[in-house]
């Protein structure tokens, strides 16, 4: 049992486990992170993990371990239970988002090949090689996914279960721009935009993540809330680096979670459609935001647009930064 319990454990490292459940933890010292501990409620970070060996201990609990120990812990697991559970799922877990990074890496490839795709990254206002290779921005042309996973040995049914593919073998993604979500150094999922306007946003199954790009602005004391991915590259293509994007105007618990873990400022920059509905959202989230004591602001875009088609319009970041200082609660 012993030799199960090495192998897993080379398999997949403490901290990519923890970081997988969400365990925000800064680093404190070469081989050394902390942050608050999972196991019990604190305010104060005491759980350290060493990557080196490869352990976590808790100076709040006093209890520590390697994963098996942390596995049987948090979930009250016996042995041979966590044994399982880790042979079991998070094996699984780590596969998947090998796939997903050479899916990615496969789209990635594709983009310049394609008119049609890169038309469309032009018509959407982005034009940054550099901030679309940032950015991992791929495109499915469809069609050859599927023989080009199989081939790097992956099965057709693990690529059924991960929704990449259709029961025929087509890319689920098919003639969509392709954005990896990542959480820590994991893809989790993959976004497609359609070129067309039926079906425009597309998601594999599974989570989303949290907020994208969360680890770059989480030490901000103020962050921009877009709702779409098109709306983060274009501020950042205008110079803007403080925001985040929660993938439609419903935050999940996650997100909601991230947006409150520390005292910021949050600017909310939804579209302003006929309907309605991205300003509601907004207006239910400041007040939401507010109960946990994040001051957040709504910025207010000319009617009928977002942060990308204001800048596609013509707006620019000094325009933009007036709306930011014009923002109501
Ligand atoms: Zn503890």
């Amino acid at each position: 049992m012993s030799e199960g319990v090495g192998t897993l454990g080379r398999r997949l490292p403490l901290l990519d486990y923890l970081k997988q459940h969400n365990w925000k933890g800064r680093p404190a010292g070469r081989w050394e992170y902390v942050g608050l501990c999972p196991l019990h409620e604190e305010t104060r970070p005491s759980f350290y993990v060493n990557t080196r060996k490869d352990v976590f201990y808790c100076h709040g609990c006093g209890r520590g371990g390697d994963l098996i120990r942390f596995l049987q812990l948090s979930r009250r697991l016996s042995l041979r239970e966590s044994l399982a559970c880790l042979d079991a799922q998070i094996p699984a877990e780590a596969d998947s988002s090998a796939v997903l990074e050479q899916a990615a890496a496969f789209y990635r490839k594709q983009l310049d090949r394609y008119p049609e795709a890169l038309d469309y990254l032009h018509r959407r206002g982005l034009h940054d090689p550099a901030l679309i290779g940032e950015l991992g921005i791929g495109y499915a042309p469809g069609g050859m996914l599927c023989r080009f996973l199989t081939a790097r040995g992956h099965s057709f049914a693990g690529l059924r279960r991960l929704g990449l593919i259709s029961v025929q073998g087509a890319d689920a993604l098919y003639r969509r721009i392709v954005f990896p979500l990542c959480q820590g150094e994991h893809i989790v999922n993959l976004y497609g935009r359609s070129l067309g306007a039926a079906f425009a946003h597309r998601f594999l199954p599974g989570s989303k993540g949290g907020l994208y790009g969360w680890e770059k602005v989480r030490h901000l004391s103020v962050v921009i809330l877009v709702e779409g991915l098109f709306d983060y590259a274009a501020l950042r293509q205008a110079g803007f680096s403080n925001m985040t994007c929660s993938l439609g105007t419903h935050l999940n618990a996650d997100q909601f979670r991230q947006l409150c873990d520390a005292r910021r400022t949050v600017y909310l920059a939804f579209d302003t459609d006929q309907n309605q509905s991205g300003q509601q959202a907004a207006q239910q989230m400041v007040r939401r935001l507010g109960e946990q004591g994040i001051a957040a602001r709504r910025v207010l875009l000319p009617h009928g647009h977002d942060p990308n088609s204001f800048f596609v319009a013509g707006g620019n970041a000094q325009q933009f930064r007036c709306l930011l200082e014009a923002a109501q609660p």
